[in-house]
This record gives structure tokens, C-alpha cells and sequence, in this order.
């Protein structure tokens, strides 16, 4: 077994954006928008911010109370989406119940969506289009398996979960890279014996401990995105550790996994958008 570690994934994506950033000149900036205080929202806010610093990106965080209007929220939205010198947008959901967020994801500009919310960004994915802006958890798994040089094609993966923002469209990227996709979720017969199928399984479900050594063949590449709190309080994933590990070839580790790796894909999709709107003008 080889540990996978998110850091590594992450180190090396960083090293090319910084000689990107050097050799285009260009000073990209997000926008980080969060509604009230959820500990998970303020938790990827600091990590997202120091990524962002690190890099010397321009990094602006619109922090709004928790009981804001509709109204107020997405006039001011729209000011931050309006905003030329913004060239990406962190909206962190859900958002509160008195809040539409579909009214507010449907006029976040598509060029500044830099984690996949937009219908468009999504569409682009399904289709298989390089310019699409995936989801950063998505993302940020096939960017472990590039790293680790994992070969896709023609590979067996089964994803367990079908969120729009980690197993559908983690699955389209894995199509797209000719793996033969299965997605698996809470209504699935006999999971334990599909994933077994597995050359690569994914874990986003959100359930501490569902895949045990027994949803393993030996050798499988196993990749943990789930983040759960365990019993006694501790972070831990979706996948158990202890009785996985021997079996699979490589294993992703909760925490310092794949969570390690969304905010660099967030800064390169960041780069991106910046890049783009620089050679619009
Ligand atoms: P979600 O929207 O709740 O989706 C969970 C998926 O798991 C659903 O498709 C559900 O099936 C499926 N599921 C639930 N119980 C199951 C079971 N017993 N057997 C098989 N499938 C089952 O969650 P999400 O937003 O995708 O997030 C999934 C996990 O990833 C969470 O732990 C979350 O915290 C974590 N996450 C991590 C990162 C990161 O950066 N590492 C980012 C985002 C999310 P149905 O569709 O049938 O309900």
C-alpha cells in the first residue's frame, strides 16, 4: 500500500501556477461570498484565503449576515459579479432557507464560476469541453490521480455518490478520460460486490466507515472524499481506513487527502478565468 497524500498533489500543481502567474504577469483575484458563519464555510474560507496569499493572488472575502433578503443578497451579489477586476467567485452553499440559491446561481456569470455551479460549467463537463470549470472536489480527484499517474483508460471506476458537486461530475471527468464509469449510490443493490469490480473506487458519500475491506479487490486504487466526524469527535473519511489500507495499491488519507488538493484546483481555475478575461479585452 502506498499512502496518496493531498499536500504532494497540491505542492505540484502550486509549482506550475506560480511559474504561470510569473510568465503571464497577471494578478488573478477571487471572490470568496459566504452567508453567516458555518464552521465548514469559514474553514475552507481560511484555506482558500492562505492558498490564494501564498500564491499572491488577490483574494476579497464578502462576508454577509446570516439573515439577509433575498433582495439585498443578490443586488449585492450582482455588484461582486459585475465587478471587472473580480475574475472568480467562491459562493459557499447551502445558503440560508430564505435564500434562493438557484435565483443566485442562475446569474453568476459563467466565466467567473471557478467551482462548477453554473448549468453552463456543468453542461461543458457533461460534454466533455476542456474549457469547462468542473466542480473543485471533482476536479481535485483527478488531479490526485494524475499526480499518483494512475492511468484511466480503459480502467474500471466505480464512484460511490452522485452529487452535483462531487460524483456526477467526477464521473463525466473519468468518462471523458475513457475509464469505464459506474456510479453507485443510496438506492444501489449490493454495493459491497460492485465496488469490488473497482480498479479505482471513489468514496463521496458521507458516511464514516461505509467502505470496508470487504467492497475492496486487492490492488484497487481507493480515493476517500468523504468528511465525516467520527465517534470520538475525530475527522475521518468515508472510507475504513484500517481495514483498506492493506488491500488497496494506493489509498487517499482523510484529512490530508483530496481536501488538501480543492484549493489549488480552485486557485488554477482562478488563473484561468483571470487569463481569459485578461485576452478578452
Ligand atoms: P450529498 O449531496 O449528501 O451526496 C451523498 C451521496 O451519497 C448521494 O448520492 C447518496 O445517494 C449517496 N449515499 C448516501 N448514503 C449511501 C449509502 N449508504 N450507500 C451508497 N450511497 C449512499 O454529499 P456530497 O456533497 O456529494 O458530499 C459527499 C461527501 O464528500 C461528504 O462527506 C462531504 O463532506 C464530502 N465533501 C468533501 C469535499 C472535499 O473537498 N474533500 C468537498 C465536498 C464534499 P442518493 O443520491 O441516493 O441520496
Amino acid at each position: 500500500m502506498s499512502l496518496l497524500r493531498g499536500r504532494d498533489a497540491a505542492d505540484e500543481l502550486c509549482r506550475t501556477l506560480k511559474e504561470k502567474t510569473a510568465a503571464t504577469g497577471c494578478r488573478p483575484c477571487l471572490a470568496i461570498v459566504r452567508v453567516g458563519e458555518r464552521p465548514d464555510d469559514l474553514s475552507y474560507e481560511r484555506a482558500a484565503v492562505k492558498r490564494m496569499s501564498a500564491l499572491d493572488f488577490d483574494c476579497r472575502v464578502f462576508a454577509f449576515p446570516a439573515e439577509i433578503g433575498q433582495e439585498e443578497f443578490l443586488a449585492e451579489f450582482q455588484k461582486i459579479n459585475a465587478d471587472p477586476s473580480v475574475h472568480g467567485i467562491l459562493l459557499f452553499r447551502p445558503l440560508p432557507k430564505q435564500l434562493d440559491e438557484a435565483a443566485v446561481v442562475a446569474v453568476l456569470d459563467p466565466a467567473k464560476d471557478v467551482d462548477g455551479l453554473c448549468r453552463e460549467n456543468l453542461a461543458k463537463v457533461f460534454a466533455g469541453d476542456p474549457e469547462a470549470f468542473a466542480p473543485c472536489t471533482a476536479a481535485a480527484v483527478m488531479a490526485v490521480l494524475d499526480y499518483a499517474g494512475v492511468e484511466l483508460k480503459g480502467c474500471r471506476s466505480v464512484i460511490v455518490g452522485r452529487s452535483l458537486v462531487v460524483g456526477k461530475p467526477l464521473a463525466m471527468l473519468m468518462l471523458n478520460r475513457d475509464a469505464t464509469v459506474t456510479i453507485c449510490h443510496s438506492k444501489t443493490r449490493d454495493l459491497p460486490a460492485i465496488c469490488r469490480q473497482a480498479d479505482i473506487l471513489v468514496a463521496c458519500v458521507g458516511r464514516a466507515g461505509l467502505i470496508t475491506g470487504d467492497f475492496v479487490r486487492e490492488g484497487a486504487v481507493v480515493i476517500d472524499v468523504g468528511i465525516n466526524v467520527d465517534d470520538q469527535g475525530k475527522l475521518c473519511g468515508d472510507v475504513d481506513f484500517t481495514s483498506v489500507e492493506p488491500k488497496a495499491s494506493l489509498i487517499t488519507p482523510v484529512p490530508g487527502g483530496v481536501g488538501t488538493v480543492t484549493t489549488s484546483v480552485l486557485a488554477a481555475q482562478v488563473m484561468q478565468a483571470a487569463l481569459r478575461a485578461v485576452l478578452k479585452k
